[in-house]
């Protein structure tokens, strides 16, 4: 369901975290730069593109990874692949330092938000539309990535970022198992909904997404089950 060191490479270490990148994420590099020749004057801004929304996704995992070493977690592997980034991060079993070592992912686009402005605002007053349109249409698009890559990990259907930020929120209450039980059923209903929505635009990708997130809800539920089991809880 998620991508495994198997099929990536090693592409590089910073901060004592390794950066994988999955051979299936050329896939959408080929995709994208073929479906956006029209966009650009040449394959160089194309490429450049690519390589920024490679980067701004880069930078959310490494806020996930960094925040949950700062728990005292363990977070030592990123891998990239076609639904984005992978961190995987371990952080200590109490909820604050799960809600930190998520929260922190999409924080950082929040702080990206800003700086995209500045720089629109910056790239508007010295007229580079008309000096630069290629620098000018990549600043854009890495503004309006930025800001959809925040809304749609903040939708809170589990596994998303805001699916988890919900489960650790609901943990400070309802403890660990009822947290992930609730979580994991709201996450279900938002897969349904995003299913039902790429059905009728036809988008190929929300339908893997929306799969993608029903088996991992069934995962989480299961495993909530499980441990529900293990304490005597009654199931529900
Ligand atoms: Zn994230």
């Amino acid at each position: 369901m998620t991508p495994t060191r198997q099929g990536s490479f090693r592409f590089f270490r910073f901060a004592g975290i390794t950066v994988f990148v999955h051979w299936t994420w050329f896939a959408v590099a080929y995709y994208i730069l073929s479906s956006r020749s029209a966009v650009y004057a040449s394959l160089f801004w194309n490429v450049a593109e690519y390589c920024g929304l490679f980067f701004l996704v880069l930078l959310h995992e490494f806020g996930h990874s960094l925040a949950c070493r700062q728990t005292g977690g363990s977070a030592n592997q990123i891998i990239l692949w076609p639904l984005g980034g992978v961190a995987f991060v371990a952080p200590p079993n109490r909820p604050g330092a799960v809600l930190w070592s998520i929260a922190a992912g999409p924080l950082v686009n929040v702080v990206l938000v800003p700086v995209f402005l500045l720089l629109g605002f910056a790239a508007d007053a010295a007229g580079l539309a008309g000096s630069s349109p290629n620098l000018y249409s990549l600043l854009q698009t890495m503004s309006v990535v930025n800001f959809g890559l925040l809304i749609f990990n903040m939708l809170p259907i589990y596994p998303l970022d805001g699916g988890q930020i919900l489960r650790a929120l609901l943990w400070f209450r309802l403890g660990p198992i009822r947290s992930l039980q609730i979580a994991t059923g709201v996450g279900f209903a938002g897969a349904g909904a995003l299913a039902v929505l790429a059905f009728f635009k036809g988008s190929f990708w929300l339908g893997i997404m929306a799969a993608f997130m029903v088996m991992h809800c069934r995962a989480a539920w299961g495993y909530a089950r499980v441990l529900a089991a293990r304490q005597g809880m009654p199931p529900v």
